[in-house]
């Protein structure tokens, strides 16, 4: 039984770093911030990136292997992400111009980006040689057009795992075939191979990248390169406590206004994150008695890329929105709040894969009273659209002008669904530094 009766879902805090304590606890900041704004933002701390992408490098250095680390950026748009990664020396996974540009423009250099996505468009193929970025080439078709462009190019071939249903990659014959037709001579460099596996499991990435390098000492011994395997993104990231993520369980659709939602959840609690888990793909032993991946990559000289997204966001961001309404519903006889914001679930992706964000937001101020119940509704005319569909066990009852802080939401939730659906504006980004004693704000804006 939740908090506050069998239809209040049991709470989801999210682990919350020093910065965004620091933000909450502040008795001005989020306040001023919001009334500057006038709807709803979202606020990125690019510090927390530029150590997430520290503690992956770390886990390379330890294992002594020659690591790349490229920002998956389809994860989040915001350009103060791109310039933490610049700074750190990071590259970045863009899978078009748009993507390409900003990155470029955020000061990745060509050579520091890998270039992902199937069927890629002459301009994006075009531009990425120019830039000397590496591409990834999908398919036999793509390789050819690749080919016929003119310009030198390296590339990576990637691989459609034998197994998995993925529209990604070349199989196993097509990749012969593709190796067989790059002459080691011509224009097209052959640096390696590439994939990104679905899930977030450890083992099957060292698997598949063990027997990549295999393929490598193939392609090599006809003349090309292939020094770099890419293992893609997928690294998970621990939003809540393990007792807490027990307690939620199997959901009791009690729990929801509604339907529950069918597309089941990302697994919010993830005992070994990010760096961590690169840090056991490394240390796998693909078979008994032969060395751990890293010892392989290390003896043939390869290079691993990885391509995380949302692993180098973790704890970097946070969206706000202002509570713009509050009446009180009952259901099974117990009473719960439903607080319309001012923004949509647009902004916190999750709802857009019949799923649910299940971090639990914070009510800003943070002060006591009575826990409550609580689903939260956008400012919308759908009745599905609901940034929250459980009813989360806010530790006070919401008013009017109260701000809801939904943590940990920089990777994927932000903005990749985000439009200007009934004519309300996106909402902007802030970005907070630290100053001296305090955090100071600006707006998210590409280099002027
Ligand atoms: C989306 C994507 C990534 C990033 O995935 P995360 O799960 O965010 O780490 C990396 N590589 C490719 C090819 C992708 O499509």
């Amino acid at each position: 039984m939740g908090l506050t009766g069998p239809t209040a879902a049991p709470p989801l805090p999210a682990h919350r770093d020093p910065w965004e304590s620091r933000l909450l606890g502040d008795e001005d900041l989020l306040g001023d911030i919001a009334a500057a704004i006038g709807g709803p933002f979202h606020v990125l701390y690019p510090e927390r990136v530029t150590a997430n992408i520290a503690a992956f490098r770390e886990t390379f250095d330890q294992a002594g292997v020659t690591g790349a680390i490229y920002y998956g950026k389809k994860a989040n748009k915001a350009a103060c992400v791109a310039r933490a990664c610049a700074e750190a020396g990071a590259g970045i996974d863009v899978a078009g111009t748009g993507e390409l540009v900003a990155a470029l423009a955020a000061g990745v250099r060509g050579a520091d980006l890998v270039v992902t996505g199937p069927a890629k468009s002459e301009d994006l193929l075009w531009l990425a040689a120019r830039h000397g970025a590496l591409i990834a080439v999908d398919a036999l078709d793509e390789l050819a057009r690749l080919t016929a462009l003119g310009p030198p190019a390296r590339a990576l071939l990637r691989v459609l795992p034998e197994g998995r249903t993925s529209r990604f990659g070349l199989d196993a014959e097509e990749l012969a075939a593709a190796v067989a037709s790059i002459d080691p001579s011509g224009p097209i460099t052959l640096e390696g191979f590439s994939f990104h596996l679905s899930g977030y499991a450890a083992a099957p990435r060292a698997e598949l990248a063990a027997e990549l390098v295999g393929r490598c000492l193939g392609a090599r011994a006809l003349g090309h390169r292939a020094d770099t395997i890419s293992i893609g993104g997928g690294f998970g990231v621990d939003y809540v406590g393990a007792a807490d993520w027990a307690r939620f369980g199997d959901p009791d659709p009690r729990w929801f206004h509604g339907d529950p939602p069918r597309g089941g959840y990302y697994p919010y609690h993830f005992p070994a994150p990010g760096a961590a888990m690169l840090g056991e793909i490394l240390g796998h032993h693909a078979a008994p008695g032969t060395g751990t991946l890293a010892d392989l990559v290390r003896a043939d000289g390869i290079r691993l890329a990885i391509e995380p997204g949302r692993a180098l966001l973790d704890r970097a961001g946070s969206t706000v929105f202002r509570v713009q309404g509050v009446k009180t519903r009952t259901a099974h006889g117990h009473p719960y709040d439903i607080v319309t914001v001012d923004g949509t679930s647009l902004s916190l992706s999750e709802q857009w894969f019949d799923s649910e964000y299940l971090p639990d937001p914070v009510l800003w101020p943070v002060t006591p009273g009575e826990p409550t119940p609580t689903v939260v509704g956008a400012a919308t005319c759908l009745e599905s659209d609901l940034l929250s569909r459980r009813r989360v066990p806010l530790t006070r009852r919401a008013r009017v002008g109260d701000l809801l802080v939904y943590p940990n939401t920089a990777g994927y939730q932000m903005d990749s669904n985000e439009s200007a659906f009934h004519e309300l504006p996106v909402p902007p980004k802030v970005v907070l530094r630290p100053a001296r004693d305090r955090l100071r704000w600006t707006l998210d804006a590409p280099p002027r």
